[in-house]
């Protein structure tokens, strides 16, 4: 497909969840609390005017539902500050700081007064009918494979409630995840093609993800995407979760969007939502200014020279990879693993003998192998226990895959199993070897070592030996 002769613009908009406490109360974090609710209110919702004078199309046609909610709320993950009972506590300096050195990591330009405002929510998602968001910073620049992507701004808001339940009157919801921070990052539309897309979403997860804060696992980002054609209006996709699944969505709306305009159908800027295998469906209008406001409760903070120099920029996971790489003489896509897990580094000083490179291939294929093949769960106990082996010599380093599968299956490690064979043993067995074969080479000795050792033979050990015979 010619994106560039189709006007294809595309933005994205990325939301990630901190893992610190919430935003503006000393709940924490927690997005799934297991505990039973402790409070249950029922509230209905109604859209007022903004600050524009009017009601916001998206508040509006949300509000004609008419809907009860049911708010669920539980004694560790929830106070008064979510019920709306209580105004907001000073908000998270953690959450602020973590979203200052996001934008100092997106060279954005920072706003000096950062001022929270009410986003008028009225899906229920919010009991107090908004969302609190403030505007950090703004034209940043991230750089790409497919060149610069602007950032046009970063937000720090406020997460919504967890729908748990939906009925024909109305909604249940949790508010263990309502009020967790929640950094939205929009690019701008300058997004080339839909495979550009997951880049631009991959690179912005990274870069949140350096500062050791974000969140991890299900729910914990979501993607909305932006996309147009032909100077048409823009439609929003919301809801993705798997950054995979970018790609397909975004090519099977421009095919939705280009069969319209053949049949010369007109269309309003809307958000739709992204469904299971690719298709999207209408969800609401597109949502205006006319849905902010200010929030008062909250002091305007001020980013002043002595906030800015506490704060210390993190290394971006993309440096420490290449690093990796490089001291360890990794393969990447070992290293881009390996960064993640504090293991590597930790047994590679600890276990000094054993070579970092090994280690390495212990740590990312091994758990694979041992769940595909013999379907056991391999922890990095196990591994551990295993390394500690090698390296004080009581187990060969070729043995280690079967040492590490074996004490996963729970079975008790008898060490003679994993001794390996001895250059002796070997030499002894080229002997042998030498005096039956006629036109010995260095293929048909190594051949009939393996057939005498079986599996143990470490390939490298005996193909040294070989060739040391042979000279
Ligand atoms: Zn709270």
């Amino acid at each position: 497909m010619n994106y560039k002769g189709l006007k294809f613009k595309c933005g994205l908009e990325v939301h990630r969840q901190l893992s610190t406490h919430k935003l503006f109360c000393d709940c924490p974090s927690l997005v799934n609390d297991p505990a039973k609710a402790s409070s249950i209110i029922t509230r209905k919702l109604r859209s007022t005017r903004g600050e524009t004078q009017e009601h916001d199309k998206a508040a509006a046609y949300e509000a004609q539902k008419d809907k009860t909610f049911v708010y669920e709320g539980t004694k560790d993950s929830s106070c008064l500050v979510e019920f709306d009972e209580q105004p907001p506590k000073e908000v998270n300096s953690k959450a602020l700081t973590t979203a200052i050195q996001i934008a100092q990591l997106m060279d954005c330009e920072l706003i000096d007064q950062i001022q929270f405002m009410r986003k008028t929510v009225i899906d229920g998602s919010n009991p107090s009918g908004f969302q609190r968001t403030a505007l950090i910073a703004v034209n940043g620049t991230i750089k790409t494979n497919k060149g610069k992507v602007g950032i046009e701004s970063i937000c720090l808001e406020e997460e919504a409630a967890k729908k748990i339940k939906t009925n024909k009157d109305g909604v249940t919801y949790r508010l263990d995840r309502l009020g967790v921070p929640l950094i939205e990052i929009a690019t701008d539309a300058t997004i080339k093609d839909p495979e550009h897309a997951k880049e631009v979403a991959e690179l912005i997860g990274m870069i949140i993800k350096s500062t050791g804060i974000a969140r991890q696992g299900i729910g914990s980002v979501r993607q909305d995407v932006n996309v147009s054609i032909l100077d048409q209006p823009r439609i929003e996709i919301k809801g993705f979760q798997e950054l995979k699944d970018i790609p397909l969505v975004i090519t099977k709306e421009v095919s939705r969007l280009l069969e319209m305009d053949k049949k010369k159908k007109v269309w309003e800027a809307h958000v739709r939502k992204s469904n299971p295998g690719g298709s999207t469906s209408f969800l609401r209008p597109m949502p205006g200014a006319a849905r902010m406001y200010p929030e008062t409760d909250v002091e305007t903070i001020l980013i002043d020279k002595e906030l800015l120099d506490s704060i210390e920029l993190p290394e971006l996971i993309s440096e420490k990879t290449l690093k990796l790489e490089k001291q360890y003489n990794l393969p990447a896509h070992y290293a881009r693993i390996l960064v993640e897990d504090d293991n590597f580094t930790s047994f590679v000083d600890t276990f000094s003998s054993v070579k970092p490179k090994v280690i390495a291939q212990v740590l990312v294929e091994v758990p694979k192998e041992a769940k595909k093949r013999f379907k056991v769960n391999v922890t990095s106990e196990h591994i551990r226990e295993v390394l500690e082996l090698v390296h004080k010599g009581d187990i060969s380093s070729n043995m280690i895959k079967e040492a590490v599968v074996d004490l996963a299956k729970g079975k008790k490690l008898d060490l003679k199993a994993y001794k390996g064979v001895t250059d002796k043993a070997i030499k002894d067995a080229i002997k042998g070897i030498l005096a039956q074969q006629k036109e010995p080479s260095i293929g048909s000795v190594m051949g009939a070592l393996m057939q005498q050792f079986q599996g143990k033979l470490d390939g490298k050990q005996a193909s040294r030996l070989v060739a040391e015979a042979l000279k």
